[in-house]
């Protein structure tokens, strides 16, 4: 017997689609809850095997919890904002805006290809003018809470990004985006004194 993808997947995406089947029901609001939440992607125009990797993983739990009869949560949104998205933008004479969304556009109709089980409803970008609002608002409470401070310190720089990298995104050396040798940097920046909340973390 041979496996149809193309007509079987299709048939039953629009299923799942039209009935909203990976939507959390408030009438079953009784049973207990899961949230399962994988890493958002970067936007960066396609999805590639790690994408795939990844979202499979998450989809497997989320499938399992509902199977078991859990009422699971599986979101999924854009992790868009920054200057990844500034330097793409300038690299191909686009807004950034008309860029991220473009590629957000592109890159959910790859992943509903594969029939992830994303709840539909709550996807959002974190570029939104809306969750930037609230970031906007965490950031200020947190400076009058005196838990930003300011301070010196070497990062990994690369030139042609015109950013600061992770360690996780330096590659032998070089950056993992455009492949410069990454130069290191005394630079002044903000951060948050998570240690303060140590304390209360240990005890949730
Ligand atoms: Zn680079």
């Amino acid at each position: 017997m041979q496996y149809d993808s193309q007509s079987i997947e299709k048939k039953w995406q629009q299923f799942w689609n039209e009935n909203g089947s990976f939507e959390p029901l408030e009438e079953e609001c009784g049973k207990e809850k899961k949230y399962i939440l994988s890493m958002f992607p970067y936007p960066s125009g396609r999805i590639h095997m790690g994408h795939v990797r990844n979202y499979c993983l998450g989809d497997a739990f989320a499938r399992h919890f509902r199977k078991n009869g859990f009422n699971v949560l599986h979101p999924i949104g854009w992790d868009s904002f920054g200057m990844p998205a500034e330097n793409a933008a300038i690299k191909h004479k686009l807004h950034p805006k008309k860029w991220t969304y473009e590629n957000i556009d592109y890159m959910r109709k790859e992943l509903e290809g594969l029939g992830l089980s994303f709840s539909k409803t709550r996807e959002f970008a974190t570029s939104d003018e809306l969750y930037t609002k609230w970031e906007q608002e965490f950031i200020i409470r947190m400076y009058q809470e005196g838990l930003l401070y300011q301070k010196s310190s070497t990062v990994n720089w690369c030139e042609p990004c015109h950013t600061v990298l992770a360690n996780e995104q330096v590659e032998e050396g070089c950056c993992w985006r455009c492949d410069t040798p990454v130069q290191q940097k005394r630079c002044q920046g903000y951060y948050v004194a998570i240690t303060k909340y140590a304390q209360t973390l240990w005890m949730i």
